[in-house]
């Protein structure tokens, strides 16, 4: 057996069905798992060859699952934020004016490694990372200890980006290609990292897929038992799109394909009707809120109407930024600024949707939660801060004022991936110069390139 690790002395925030948290007490964990929960006395003397963590002036949370996230797209960190498209038409496609810097493999795995630091750091330990080509990076992020999803994405229209009205010009070797990557990176990383990865599957958006790519996927899917991903109803062009192509909305798109089900993780899900609530909400699918960068965007999910009408409620990160203390509290704030409540949601609701809701989403039940039996991934947040004392209560506390920087130590299956501060499975120097390095050099290539594009303001991309 492998020795128990205890944490003691610490204040345990279970995110147990009842909101149990427990004051001056002890969580052992082995082989990957929570073993006891309980008063400290009791579990010090119950194990008493643990290798002990002393706790005081810590909490333990469960880890945050981030339910939707491209991690190299830090690329465009400062940029993009400031360039979403248009709500009204004209549409012209894209999620922004300037295209992403083309970037080798090597240096797409680089900056996909940053964002998981910064992952790491800010107390992430379930991540579903969706993209084109994971394979370039799957092994590298296995090797961060992070638990993942991650969704090989496929779509069949051809010359098009999302949010760009205009016929469909579908590309069926672009299907074929797509799904022939599904399978083969599936059978490659699924399981790996002694069960840590699941590999899923992801159709781009409802405006880049065709209803015959939308069924294979969904046969692909019930084969591979996997989990699905889509972007729904992100932006107003993509809305317009489908309304132009198929003479319905994106949700009763995908409804009509058969995509929506209790394995779909809908990102987004903020341009639409109640009635595509009514729908999403019927198939029991996850919705992956992005609330951070929906803010930077000026848009904003209902996730009381989703939530009321059957939606499980997660979060994710998206785009830019990888910071889950961030997103959390974003999604408490527009929320209330949205329902005009100073009081829902509360803390401890919007803890849930970034814990429990979204490990129960990626196939994993029993995680985001502290129980016995489940599996041991969980941080330690230094309350010894003066933003958080007094931590009388201590979610709204951590909520409200707590920052990423605020994470102490990280574990994963058990295995401690952060410690002290300090990441142990990444060489964080490097990682950050290197990326630094790689995103300056790509942008400044991309501009000298193409002299025609307007460099946003204040950009500092350097010279050589
Ligand atoms: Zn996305």
């Amino acid at each position: 057996m492998a020795p128990i690790q205890l944490i003691h002395d610490a204040t345990i925030v279970t995110a147990d069905d009842a909101g149990s948290i427990l004051y001056d007490a002890a969580i052992a964990v082995s082989d990957g798992r929570i073993t006891a929960l309980g008063p400290t006395s009791e579990l010090l003397a119950r194990y008493p060859d643990a290798e002990r963590v002393y706790g005081r002036g810590r909490a333990v949370f469960p880890g945050f699952a981030n339910t939707h996230t491209h991690l190299s797209r830090v690329l465009a960190r400062g940029i993009y934020e400031d360039l979403s498209p248009p709500h009204a038409p004209p549409f012209t496609g894209g999620l922004a004016p300037l295209p992403l810097p083309a970037l080798t493999a090597d240096e797409e795995r680089a900056m996909a490694l940053l964002g998981a630091l910064e992952a790491i750091r800010s107390g992430t330990t379930l991540v579903l990372e969706e993209s084109a080509g994971l394979d370039g990076y799957a092994g590298a992020l296995v090797d961060t200890g992070l638990r993942l999803v991650l969704c090989e994405r496929a779509w069949d229209r051809a010359n098009a980006s999302i949010g760009q009205p205009g016929p469909f010009q579908v590309d069926p070797a672009l299907a074929d290609i797509g799904l022939t990557r599904i399978a083969e990176f599936h059978s490659r990383w699924e399981g790996k990292g002694d069960g840590r990865v699941r590999a899923g599957l992801a159709a781009w958006a409802p405006d880049m897929c065709s209803p015959g790519l939308l069924s294979r996927l969904r046969k692909l899917q019930s084969e591979l038992d996997a989990i699905a991903t889509v972007h729904l109803n992100q932006i107003w062009g993509e809305v317009a799109a489908v309304k132009e192509q198929r003479g319905v909305l994106p949700t009763e798109y995908l409804a009509q394909a058969g995509l929506l089900s209790k394995r779909l993780v809908a990102a987004h899900c903020r341009c639409m009707t109640d009635e595509e609530e009514r729908i999403l909400g019927a198939s029991g699918a996850a919705v992956a809120v992005n609330p951070a960068i929906a803010a930077r965007r000026g848009l904003a999910a209902r996730i009381d109407e989703l939530e009321r009408a059957g939606c499980l409620v997660t979060l994710g990160t998206d785009n830019m930024a990888e910071d889950m203390v961030e997103v959390v509290r974003t999604a408490l704030f527009m929320e209330r600024v949205r329902r005009q409540d100073g009081r829902r949601p509360t803390p401890e609701e919007a803890l849930v949707w970034a814990t429990r809701n979204g490990y129960r989403a990626l196939g994993v039940p029993d995680g985001g939660w502290l129980a016995p039996g489940n599996r041991a991934d969980l941080i330690l947040v230094d309350l010894r801060k003066p933003h958080l004392t007094p931590a009388l209560r201590v979610v709204s506390c951590f909520v409200h004022q707590g920052m990423a920087s605020d994470v102490e130590a990280v574990m994963v299956d058990g295995r401690w991936i952060m410690r002290d501060g300090r990441v142990l499975t990444m060489d964080e120097t490097a990682i950050v110069a290197d990326a630094d390095r790689i995103a300056r050099a790509a942008w400044r290539k991309l501009f000298e390139r193409r002299p025609e594009l307007a460099r946003p303001p204040g950009l500092d991309i350097g010279t050589r």
